[in-house]
């Protein structure tokens, strides 16, 4: 797979993803993603992000403020 941004090579990594939905804050540790060796431009697959959505709304039930998720661990 090659960058949209510089067509530089992309990478297979474990990287941790936060985001803040309704306020609340999530953050995803272990997050497969590709990033470019070049620019550093991240992306996920449509099935990653998917999953995460699928993890995020199950924590959404019982919890607070901040959560902190595995990605690895829940998808396995
Ligand atoms: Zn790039």
């Amino acid at each position: 797979m090659k960058c949209l941004r510089c067509k530089g090579e992309m990478n297979d990594k474990y990287t941790t993803f936060m985001t803040e939905p309704d306020g609340s804050i999530v953050i995803a540790k272990n997050m497969p993603t590709q990033v470019c060796e070049q620019c550093g431009e991240e992306s996920y697959s449509a099935e990653v992000a998917e999953q995460l959505e699928r993890i995020v709304n199950a924590s959404r039930s019982v919890i607070a403020e901040i959560v902190v998720v595995n990605y690895s661990k829940n998808v396995a």
